[in-house]
């Protein structure tokens, strides 16, 4: 049974986004970036299409602009190049695909699609993902498409940041990274929507952390981390330092505290949010349950994010409530 509402939430990333380090032009630019995005997979959810649809739809939106941390605009890794993951899970059926260590595909948000839907496998990397892609007779772009001199800029500082660490202990380390991702502002991207078939779905797409080396894969492709979906509990996309989403099988969480402990959509989001931090990781999510409830907590300063939910005004959001 389902009540036939519908919606959609989006992340852009999370991070140190505070009033004094955007600039009125560039917060003018992510809130009619974040716009277009939550309008465009609306429309999708609007004229009848599915979740998954609208999900791809709107992570697109925010893969090929400049302003996020995926697609076009992606951090990158220690060698100078963009590695892409994404990954997508449909709530109806527990399917998803996921892609790690993309180096020349425009959206890996679709090609995530394409391996839920046209491999017996969850997840596809690197050159092996990019063979698969070459058989659907995907375009490949060159590395450079995706490179930006913002990027570039951030890459010499997270070097610069990682000299100060060499053979300290992990702690130190990760207090670096912190700070890097933090200066960096993360900037994934997600999204998770309800159709009006009742049924949910996410997505999420990142470039990973900036200066990341060794084939570093964080939570974002991860399926029960940085995505999940079941129609019986809710729809959400994660952004923050990966390695704890990973550690605290953040999404699954949010749906176990949900499915196992009754808990509503906000308070489960809220305590998986919580037991993250508690490991020391930084970031949120943004997740839709079946009745059209939306979830976007936090534990930085602040996260792009937008919704809009069937017979209510759209809504877009940047900073903390501490900096409202
Ligand atoms: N969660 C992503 C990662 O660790 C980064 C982000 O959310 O911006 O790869």
């Amino acid at each position: 049974m389902h009540d036939s509402t519908f919606g959609l939430v989006i992340h852009g990333g999370a991070g140190v986004i505070v009033r004094p380090e955007l600039t009125p032009e560039f917060e003018a630019q992510y809130r009619a970036k974040l716009a277009e995005t939550v309008d465009t997979g609306y429309a999708v959810l609007e004229g009848g299409g599915t979740c998954l649809d609208a999900v791809v739809a709107a992570i697109k939106v925010m893969e090929d602009s400049p302003l996020f941390n995926s697609g076009h605009g992606a951090v990158m890794n220690a060698e100078g190049a963009c590695e892409l993951d994404a990954s997508i899970m449909d709530g109806r059926t527990l399917d998803a695909g996921a892609v790690a260590g993309l180096q020349h595909i425009r959206n890996p948000i679709v090609l995530a699609r394409d391996v839920l839907e046209r491999t017996p496998h969850v997840m596809l990397i690197g050159g092996g993902a990019e063979a698969f892609a070459w058989q659907l007779g995907y375009d490949f772009v060159p590395n450079q498409y995706f490179q930006t001199d913002h990027r570039r800029r951030q890459l010499a500082m997270a070097r610069e940041l990682e000299q100060r660490t060499i053979g300290a202990p992990r702690s130190s380390h990760e207090r670096v990274t912190f700070a890097t991702v933090d200066d960096n502002k993360l900037g994934t991207v997600g999204c998770a929507a309800l159709d009006r078939q009742g049924n949910l779905a996410a997505g999420t797409s990142t470039g990973g952390m900036t200066n990341k080396q060794y084939g570093r894969v964080g939570d974002s492709p991860i399926i029960g981390a940085g995505t999940y979906a079941k129609n019986a509990t809710c729809a959400l996309s994660a952004t923050g330092h990966g390695e704890f989403f990973i550690r605290s099988v953040f999404g699954h969480n949010v749906s176990a505290l949900m499915e196992y402990k009754g808990l509503p959509l906000d308070q489960a989001a809220a305590e998986a949010v919580r037991q993250m931090a508690e490991l020391g990781g930084t970031g949120g999510l943004v997740a839709i349950d079946r009745h059209g409830n939306v979830a976007t907590p936090f534990n930085t300063p602040g996260m792009y994010r937008g919704h809009r939910v069937a017979g209510q005004a759209r809504v877009v959001e940047i900073f903390g409530p501490a900096d409202c």
